[in-house]
């Protein structure tokens, strides 16, 4: 396949990415997502919107962020050179601010009073809620109560920040309920609230926009890589959950000669609910509004899944995966929460940079292939910042004592 007007030719008019993506819909939401795809398809062309943008990543954000080179790391493992491009070092402590302040831009832009968005361990919702600090907009987000109970400091943070945050108390009380609360309140208000998806999957446009406010990272990666080495990295790699920091920071890459690698979390193995590894065990289906490959139960339902990191632990992938797998331009691997604390501790103690255990399973990847490569390079997205995880860290893992050493 010629990927040289790969971003010009996909997603195409409806949405689809090959056989993935679309939009379904109920009824009655229908035009509402048709006037989200319309007003960023017009919006996003013009000099106030791409100039306000910039300004907000630069001033705001503090971007671009940098890219490091992990000499320590890289030394133990052998002479394959590992780096890392820093989105741990994005306002907020990690990417999910690069499509955030993008959709507040956008419902600013379009006249929208309020966004609104469910959130499971609460970094969307306080990504949503920074943008809605921003921009003066109204922000409610949705949240199971067992979430609520389980990630305080997150609750915190949206309520300093403004945001109403709504607890769900039906079914199970987790991030499937509070998705449907959400879903309730756009179909009620969807003329003055655009409902924020949190990653590069939903119904047509959200992947569609998610990843072109993701691309920044990508191009910055790139350009900057280049500009300290003189050539392109070998392999560039990210963690996949939903998909957005790894599509945005993949696909300037595109039509290079890199090989590019998803990586997906193995939890604790690979009986169904021990991961949420989508694309290497999972089948096409439709969820959530689009169509790409799932995990399903025996009756086709979302199966459960789990991952230490829960930024990660969500049953499908972004219809974009799934066809850039297909077409064999991605590869997909996996690596366990073993993996993953292992990658954590040893960027903590051996670089001074404590990850997100969702970005640690990407560095974990990176490590194994280091090895095994014996040479060249490997660039790695950092997505996020592990603060949010030290509590469960140390209770589970203490301070790391036995992942010090390499074998
Ligand atoms: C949410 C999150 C992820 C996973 O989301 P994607 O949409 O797959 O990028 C990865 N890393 C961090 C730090 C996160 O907060």
């Amino acid at each position: 396949m010629d990927f040289s007007r790969y971003l010009k030719q996909y997603p195409d008019a409806d949405g689809r990415f090959g056989k993935y993506g679309g939009a379904y819909l109920p009824e009655q939401l229908i035009p509402a997502f048709k006037e989200i795809t319309h007003a960023y398809q017009t919006i996003c062309h013009s000099s106030d919107f791409i100039n306000e943008l910039r300004r907000i990543r630069k001033e705001f954000q503090g971007r671009p962020t940098p890219v490091y080179h992990c000499k320590t790391l890289s030394r133990k493992l052998g002479s394959c050179q590992i780096y890392l491009k820093r989105e741990d070092l994005n306002h907020t402590g990690a990417h999910k601010l690069n499509h955030c302040m993008g959709e507040g831009l956008l419902a600013q832009f379009m006249g929208k009073k309020r966004i609104i968005a469910e959130t499971g361990a609460g970094q969307h919702g306080v990504a949503l809620a920074t943008a809605a600090a921003f921009f003066g907009l109204d922000c409610t987000i949705y949240m199971g109560e067992v979430d609520i109970a389980k990630q305080a400091p997150n609750v915190a943070r949206m309520k300093i920040l403004g945001a109403e945050v709504v607890p769900v108390s039906t079914g199970l009380k987790t991030l499937k309920e509070a998705v449907d609360a959400a879903f309730e309140d756009y179909l009620q208000n969807y003329e003055t609230t655009i409902y924020c998806i949190g990653s590069a999957v939903g119904p047509h446009p959200f992947p569609m926009m998610v990843r072109d406010f993701q691309y920044v990272v990508g191009v910055e990666a790139r350009e900057q890589f280049q500009e300290m080495m003189g050539f392109l990295p070998d392999v560039v790699t990210a963690c996949v959950g939903g998909g957005s920091n790894s599509i945005g920071f993949f696909l300037p890459f595109v039509n290079d000669p890199v090989d590019i690698v998803g990586v997906e979390p193995l939890g604790r193995g690979k009986e169904m609910g021990d991961h949420a590894a989508s694309m290497s065990y999972g089948t096409e289906g439709v969820m959530h509004g689009f169509d790409s490959i799932m995990l399903k139960d025996a009756e086709g339902n979302p199966a459960p899944v789990y991952s230490i990191a829960s930024g990660l632990d969500y049953p499908s992938v972004g219809p974009e995966h799934a066809f850039l797998r297909d077409v064999g331009r991605v590869k997909y691997e996996v690596a366990s929460d073993e993996d993953a604390v292992d990658a954590f501790f040893k960027l903590s103690r051996y670089e001074g940079i404590i990850p997100a255990l969702e970005s640690s399973h990407a560095v974990a990847y990176a490590m194994k292939l280091a090895k095994q490569m014996g040479t060249g390079s490997i660039l790695v997205n950092l997505s996020g910042r592990g603060d949010k995880d030290l509590d469960y860290v140390i209770d589970h893992y203490g301070y790391g004592e036995k992942y010090a050493d390499f074998d």
